[in-house]
Formats: C-alpha cells, sequence, structure tokens
C-alpha cells in the first residue's frame, strides 16, 4: 500500500521569468522578490536562489528566523526582515549581515547595540507595525544621532500600503514622501525608500521610490482582482497536482459526501480525489470549484472532507491513477489558484501559503 501522490509542482522557470518581467516594469526602481512564509508556500530557498539568479537585488522576509535559514542555505544576496518582538537581540542578523526593519525605539536601541543595518518602519496609516506617525520625528532624531555615533546604519525607509482604493494608497504615498522629507531634515540620508509591494508596483509608478517589494506578483498570481496577472506577462508558478484514487458510476439522486449538500442530477461518474482541507484544499469552496482531469475542467461537489473531495466527471472517460490538476496555469487550462480563492471568498495569497505537509513540493 502506498499513500497517493500528492504534489506541488514549483515552476521554477516561470518564477525566473516572472522575475525577469518584474524587474523590467519596475526599472529604475529596485526589486526586492520577498520569500517569507516559505516564499509563499513555495518553498524558500530554491524560489529564493532562482529568484537571485533571475536579478532579484534583494529579498525580503518576516521574521529573523527566516532570514537566518536562508543564509544558512548559503544564500548571500541583501536580505531584509522587518517583523521582530518588542525586545529583539539583534547579533544574530548582524553576524549573518541580514537588514533589520525597525518599528519602535526599542528596536532602534537593540539596532545599536548590535551595530545593525536599519530599514525604519514607518506607519503611514495601516495601524499595524511601523513607527507611528507622532513618534516619527523623536525616532528620526535619535536615530541619526545614533548613526552619527557610528552605533548603526539608516540605510533604508520603508512603509507599507493598504490597497483600500487608489485614493487611499495615493493619501499614503503623500505621507511617505513627506516623512522621507522629515527624516532628511532630521539628518538622515537612507539610500533606499521602499513602499510598493505587489499591487503598487504594478499599478502607480509614483510608489516605486528606490526599490520595491513583491511577493505575490513573483508567483504569478493576482494582488487584487482588479490585476490579470496573465496579461502582464506573469505566470503561476504553482501546480498542485494529485492522482483519482477512485471512479464510480453513480444513479441519479445519488448523495455525496458528508451531509448530502449535493445528489448527482443523472447518472454519472464521480472521481474521488485524494486531497482535502488538511491539505489546503478550502472547505469553503465546496461546491464552487473546479479542477483539471486529461485537461478537462470537472466540477467539484458536495462537501471538501479533510483528506479527500469528489469530482463529478460525467461520462469523461477517467481512470484511476490519472492525474488531477487542483490548481496550476490557467493558460493550460487548469484553473488557477485565483479561481479557487474565488470560489472560496478569499485571496491567492490564502490559498498557496496553506498547502499543507502531506504535499511534497518539487521543483521542476
Ligand atoms: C508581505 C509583504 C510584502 C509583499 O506583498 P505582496 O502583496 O505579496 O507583494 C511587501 N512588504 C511587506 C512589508 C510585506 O509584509
Amino acid at each position: 500500500m502506498t499513500a497517493p501522490r500528492r504534489e506541488a509542482r514549483i515552476r521554477l522557470d516561470a518564477l525566473a521569468a516572472n522575475v525577469e518581467t518584474l524587474r523590467r516594469t519596475v526599472a529604475p526602481a529596485q526589486l526586492m522578490t520577498v520569500v517569507k512564509a516559505d516564499a509563499y508556500g513555495h518553498g524558500a530557498v530554491p524560489v529564493a536562489r532562482a529568484a537571485v539568479d533571475a536579478g532579484a537585488d534583494w529579498l525580503g522576509v518576516a521574521d529573523l528566523g527566516e532570514a537566518l535559514a536562508l543564509r544558512e542555505a548559503g544564500i548571500r544576496a541583501p536580505l531584509l526582515a522587518w517583523l521582530h518582538t518588542a525586545d529583539p537581540d539583534f547579533r544574530g542578523a548582524v553576524d549573518a549581515g541580514v537588514d533589520v526593519g525597525v518599528s519602535t525605539r526599542a528596536q532602534l536601541e537593540a539596532a545599536a547595540a548590535a551595530g545593525a543595518s536599519v530599514h525604519l518602519k514607518l506607519d503611514t496609516g495601516l495601524s499595524r507595525n511601523g513607527i507611528a506617525p507622532g513618534e516619527q520625528p523623536e525616532l528620526f532624531a535619535r536615530a541619526a544621532e545614533l548613526e552619527r555615533a557610528g552605533r548603526l546604519r539608516v540605510c533604508g525607509l520603508m512603509s507599507h500600503l493598504s490597497g483600500a482604493s487608489p485614493d487611499d494608497d495615493e493619501t499614503q504615498r503623500a505621507a511617505f514622501a513627506n516623512a522621507v522629507a522629515a527624516a532628511r531634515a532630521a539628518g538622515l540620508d537612507p539610500e533606499l525608500r521602499h513602499l510598493a509591494a505587489s499591487l503598487a508596483a504594478l499599478t502607480m509608478p509614483d510608489a516605486r521610490f528606490d526599490l520595491v517589494r513583491v511577493g505575490i506578483a513573483s508567483y504569478g498570481l493576482a494582488p487584487d482582482p482588479a490585476v490579470d496577472p496573465a496579461g502582464l506577462g506573469l505566470r503561476p508558478v504553482m501546480e498542485l497536482v494529485t492522482e483519482v484514487a477512485a471512479v464510480r458510476r453513480v444513479p441519479e439522486g445519488t448523495g455525496v459526501s458528508y451531509g448530502y449538500r449535493h445528489r448527482t442530477a443523472g447518472e454519472t461518474t464521480l472521481a474521488l480525489v485524494p486531497l482535502g482541507y488538511a491539505d489546503g484544499i478550502p472547505r469553503h469552496a465546496s461546491g464552487r470549484a473546479e479542477v483539471a482531469i486529461g485537461g478537462l475542467r470537472h466540477p467539484q461537489v458536495g462537501r471538501i472532507a479533510m483528506d479527500q473531495f469528489v469530482v463529478d466527471v460525467g461520462d469523461a472517460e477517467v481512470r484511476v491513477g490519472d492525474e488531477v490538476v487542483v490548481w496550476g496555469d490557467p493558460s493550460t487550462g487548469a484553473p488557477g489558484a485565483d479561481d479557487w480563492a474565488h470560489a472560496a471568498d478569499t485571496i491567492g495569497y490564502e490559498i498557496v501559503t496553506r498547502v499543507g505537509p502531506r504535499v511534497a513540493r518539487v521543483a521542476v
């Protein structure tokens, strides 16, 4: 007895092509490829390597654990981590040559204690981490003092957009530009000003400044429903595939899966797919999504369970062992992760980052 094949195929060629496309799009700004959360579920080390080989100037991660894992894997590119505890120890970051994003006075002092290279993270309206607007004057003055004393280097100023609306993002962009001017007046001279993630990098040229931090678009998925990645030359990197585990011919009126949320409308063939919500298939998409088998799309029917779901393949000739593409590149006829996101009332980010541990990541 063997387990069914369950693979997230990671198209590193598509990732590299996306990085090259993004680099051309945002030039002369530099490109940071964001590889936090295991490269959005794609595998941080192979993705980081492929991104750097394809020309990414920087890599970005959320925390220092993620940054140090990349360094241990031998990845030498400029690297920034921006989410820390209230009272961090940055010596490991300095030893590994990792820049740190700093959001508070305590983090600034920790950076000085370690001699870190710092990007001051400003809250321009998201109300998450980042230095609150009222604290910025004092923090800029203190950072300038520490820099003059040779205790740290401020090489970047950064903020992050809400994506609430183009007007809201423009308000944040203006607030960021004002904060940069205030930092300069306080004696700082950061060489990298960065604000834009995927959405603004693609749609708001004024927001690109010196560097953009691009995550989701690198993986060929949409940062916003208004953006069509394929139209921008970006291809999905992850293809989630498995094999048909069972096939059954059933009569009209047959109840399918928990709660009989689906009954067959006529005699048909049901194919069993050995992936469930434990593997990242969103239960909320039950009865609303499709998969591709043999190049044809078929509807998923009934409740998605922990380990399996059912597809109604009608009269198509589907056999046990046939490959099932749950999501992949829509240009091949398969549904995209963004289609599953739509079916589950969520975003592609959540679909790809939640693929579970039973699914092998296979770089191709
Ligand atoms: C996750 C993240 C990004 C990347 O966002 P995308 O929308 O995936 O491009 C950029 N900057 C920060 C601070 C982030 O946390």
